[in-house]
């Protein structure tokens, strides 16, 4: 098979690679990086197969492109292609509101939608004599690695957690001949999760105690939810705005992709919805916000920001990664933020917590061992070089964007 890097080999961001063989091409994920302007991975051919494994915009934001415009199937989680047509449609509204020149059409998306062949766990089909399996990817609800069976096995994870999370259980290893792994955390390993749920716990209490507000920007598809599920049981009043609400009535709809429903409806329930601009007054004078944008570049966030930011009482936790050139990198780094196109300084505390759906680098480590494979690709990290002196048993390859190499399968 040859494989290629369209984008996201050595970086967080735009995946996709194509698998050429067998008189068949196949595309696995096709996303785009939402910087501004955006960033696309490099044009992919006509394909028969599209695989996604999850709806985050850098695995999804481009599939129109590619599923819009030719003959295929593609093979996802229902709840993934619910989740990413939201997406897809909110790359469009974006695109609009900034000027960019639109990467798709509405009609894209529809012929996208259409071309989906839903799959769940431990599904399996049969494509070119390759039979595929879906597995459990554990980073988000719906997300997916699959798993091609011809002479040898291989793998590919999408972006992954092996840890249980509030929302989803962790992804187990599977015996595989080759093995394509992300690697976001090269080189890093999270704090204790439970000793940071506690210390967010603990300065949330403190802030409101003090008569302050919380402001808790959150990515829209997942993030959003398990910190809801982590406040269920406050007594303060909360309300969560954004993208995030529709996120969370999907991943209702999709009990099973969830690791106990019970504790995301009770989430719900608590939480006020902000569902107009009357609804957006009454939250600034709630205590705690939880609200799209994660990194403060956009949605509802920066009203939130604007109305609390004289307020040295009141606290901004971020609880997500915060890429370059971005207004939470800003707010990390210099204490302000751009509003309407003005930097405004921000006199509220902020902090940052390890709330990653990702496997930390010991954990992509011990994952690798449980799959035992011969051949290891690291991708989706910016650090790959970091994991090499801990795989000195294996074959490691370390792919280009825009390279194609041989792999056995
Ligand atoms: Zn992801
Ligand atoms: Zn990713």
């Amino acid at each position: 098979m040859k494989c290629k890097f369209l984008g996201g080999a050595d970086m967080v961001g735009r995946m996709g690679m194509t698998m050429e063989g067998d008189d068949m091409t196949a595309l696995i994920e096709y996303g785009m990086s939402p910087t501004k302007p955006p960033e696309y991975p490099l044009p992919a051919p006509r394909v028969d197969y599209a695989f996604l494994t999850h709806a985050h915009l850098d695995h999804c934001g481009m599939m129109p492109q590619v599923c819009g415009k030719s003959e295929c199937d593609l093979f996802t989680t229902p709840l993934s292609a619910e989740i990413g047509e939201l997406m897809m449609h909110d790359t469009l509204k974006i695109a609009k509101a900034e000027n960019y020149p639109m990467p798709y059409t509405t009609g894209d998306i529809e012929r996208t939608m259409k071309a989906v062949v839903p799959m769940t766990y431990d599904d399996q089909i049969t494509i070119n004599h390759i039979d595929v399996t879906m597995l459990d990817a554990g980073h988000i609800p719906g997300a997916a690695m699959f798993q091609f069976d011809k002479d040898v096995t291989t793998i590919y994870s999408g972006d992954i957690h092996t840890e249980p999370q509030k929302l989803v259980y962790g992804a187990k290893p599977h015996d595989c001949t080759n093995l394509f792994i992300e690697g976001t955390y090269g080189g890093r390993n999270h704090p204790d999760r439970a000793k940071t749920e506690a210390d967010f716990l603990a300065k949330i209490d403190e802030v409101i105690s003090r008569g302050g507000k919380v402001l808790i920007p959150c990515f829209a598809v997942g993030r959003t939810q398990e910190i809801m599920i982590l406040l269920r049981n406050l007594k303060n009043e909360m309300w969560v705005d954004g993208m995030g609400r529709s996120v969370t009535r999907l991943f209702l709809d999709y009990p099973e992709y969830i690791r106990d429903v019970k504790h995301l409806k009770a989430a719900k329930r608590k939480f006020n919805e902000v569902k107009n601009a009357n609804s957006r007054d009454a939250a600034k004078n709630g205590e705690i916000i939880v609200t799209t944008g994660g990194m403060l570049d956009g949605g509802p966030i920066l009203g939130y920001l604007d109305a609390i930011r004289d307020d040295p009482k009141s606290a901004i936790l971020l609880v997500g990664y915060q890429a370059e050139d971005t207004n939470g990198r800003l707010l990390m780094e210099e204490g302000c933020v751009k509003i309407n196109n003005e930097i405004k300084k921000i006199a509220c505390e902020v902090q940052k917590y390890d709330f990653s759906a990702h496997a930390d680098h010991s954990q992509i480590v011990d994952f690798i061992k449980g799959c035992d494979p011969d051949n290891v690709i690291i991708m989706h990290s910016e650090a790959r070089e970091a994991f090499l002196p801990d795989l000195q048993d294996y074959n490691v390859i370390l792919p280009e964007t825009g390279v194609a190499f041989d792999l056995d399968f």
